[in-house]
């Protein structure tokens, strides 16, 4: 087995500076279990870094990360649903309180969507079939109008994952008793801007920090 240098370096530097000074608290994971204050719904994406964006440490977040940051409809009758196991274990075995969609700029899944560039993947593949959750989106004029075509459409996605995620009978129903939020944000790459949907008005606002 030949890992690439960087990897193993980097497990070196992880294991002096991180694991070992906090190795109590990776002895208590291991012992209690996971009790994460969060699902992350995130892109793939090698440059959204959602540990280093939210500061968070091993055992603080359950993420789960897939192409454009997309949840799938409620199938329980489907085959292979990697996403779904993973909200269903988030909600029901973890019980998280909150639940957040981080879309990104220049996400290559939207603008593969977006500008129909699949001459690098299968016209019948994975890909192809996973971005048609991208069908049928409601871009906003006013996204449009604010923060251009690219992001209104990564906006437009989130709000439907939004969508998507209370179709699941158990996320609406722990959202209705109070015990699960909902949470949309889109983080911008190049400024480290994060901006979040206030579900009241529909709209993207900069992050207060409450
Ligand atoms: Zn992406």
């Amino acid at each position: 087995m030949t890992l690439p240098k960087s990897l193993v370096e980097g497990y070196r530097r992880f294991l002096r500076d991180r694991h070992a000074p906090d190795r109590g608290r990776y002895r208590q994971l291991a012992e209690l279990g996971q009790a994460p204050s969060a699902m992350i719904i995130a892109c793939c994406d090698a440059r959204v870094d959602v540990a280093a964006i939210f500061d968070a440490e091993a055992g603080d977040l359950f993420i789960l990360r897939n192409v454009a940051n997309l949840v799938p409809p409620y199938e329980p009758e489907g085959m292979y649903h990697g996403t779904s196991a993973a909200i269903e274990f988030a909600v029901l075995a973890l019980q998280v309180p909150h639940i957040i969609v981080l879309g990104h700029s220049h996400c290559g899944g939207v603008a593969a969507y977006r500008e129909k560039v699949r001459d690098k993947v299968p016209a019948q593949g994975f890909i192809a079939r996973w971005l048609t959750l991208l069908d049928n989106l409601r871009v906003l004029e006013a996204d449009i109008f604010t923060y251009g075509d690219e992001v209104a459409f990564e906006l437009a996605a989130i709000r439907s994952s939004l969508v998507q995620l209370r179709s699941f009978p158990f996320v609406r129903k722990r959202e209705e008793a109070g015990l699960l939020s909902l949470h949309g944000l889109h983080f911008d790459l190049a400024s480290g801007s994060l901006i979040g949907l206030d579900e009241a008005d529909g709209s993207f606002v900069g992050l207060s920090g409450a």
